[in-house]
């Protein structure tokens, strides 16, 4: 379903990504972790076209995302981002925060949007909260408005760059939980995360990346148990 060859992304002279392969199947979850500035935000943003790319190929499906002129709001009603910091706007309810793009950018019909946001408030157990202004909730409450405002637009595949990394401890699991049940699901998902236990758990490829390349990669237990590459036993050695 997403499929990246021989991606390069540079910022000027930087060269953040020095040639990405990776592919993704339908429902799998793919966890990327690494050290700071290795170009896992980079990486993630190139597959919805937030940032272009120098070169190379990347496909969602039958989209052409390196295409310069590929249609992003085609693209990213398919491609669903979760960024650390959650955007809602503050101005609108939990509710309207939900129905926001749905209805202006998509022009589908309110009250069925409506019935949808709906659901998707008690997908993410904020039922009663439909009314409430983004100031009045948790971190961890607004990160899953944020998640539930993605889902409204039935995206194909979810991107989540960090998520909890801004959270207190104790609202990390809540959405933890909240993806854990989107993978279960069968949502396709391709998740930045420090949380390795998560990873370990609910990833079934696990990514590792070091200065703009990938160093080493595999299924969870095997990624963990027995990391091959130096890079990689340092990174787990600071973070497990
Ligand atoms: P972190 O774990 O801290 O989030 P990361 O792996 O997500 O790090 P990136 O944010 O992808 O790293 O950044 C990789 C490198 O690219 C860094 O050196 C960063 O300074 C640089 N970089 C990122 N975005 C830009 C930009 N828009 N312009 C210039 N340089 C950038
Ligand atoms: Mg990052």
């Amino acid at each position: 379903l997403v499929q990246l060859i021989d991606v390069h992304k540079s910022f000027g002279e930087l060269e953040v990504l020095k040639g990405i392969d990776l592919s993704i199947q339908k429902g799998e979850v793919a966890c990327v972790i690494g050290p700071s500035g290795s170009g896992k935000s980079t990486l993630i943003r190139c597959i919805n076209a937030l940032i272009p790319v120098t070169s190379g190929t990347i496909r969602v499906d039958d989209i052409e995302v390196s295409d310069p002129k590929v249609d992003k709001l085609t693209l990213r009603r398919r491609v669903g981002m979760v960024f650390q910091q959650y955007n809602l706007f503050p101005h609108k309810t939990a509710l309207q925060n939900i129905m926001m793009a749905p209805c202006h950018v998509l022009k589908q019909d309110k009250a069925e949007v409506e019935v949808r946001a709906r659901k998707l408030m008690a997908k993410v157990k904020l039922e009663g909260k439909e009314n409430v202004y983004p100031g009045e909730l948790s971190g961890g409450q607004q990160q899953r408005v944020a998640i539930a405002r993605s889902l409204a637009m039935q995206p194909d595949v979810m991107l989540f760059d960090e998520v909890t990394a801004a959270l207190d401890p104790e609202t990390v699991q809540e959405v933890l939980s909240t993806i854990r049940e989107l993978a279960e699901e069968g949502m396709t998902c391709v998740l930045v995360t420090h949380e390795m236990g998560f990873a370990r758990e609910v990833g079934d490829h696990v990514y590792f990346t070091d200065k703009g390349t990938i160093v080493e990669h595999g299924p969870p237990q095997e990624f963990f148990a027995a990391p091959r590459d130096e890079r990689t036993r340092k990174f787990l050695s600071q973070v497990l």
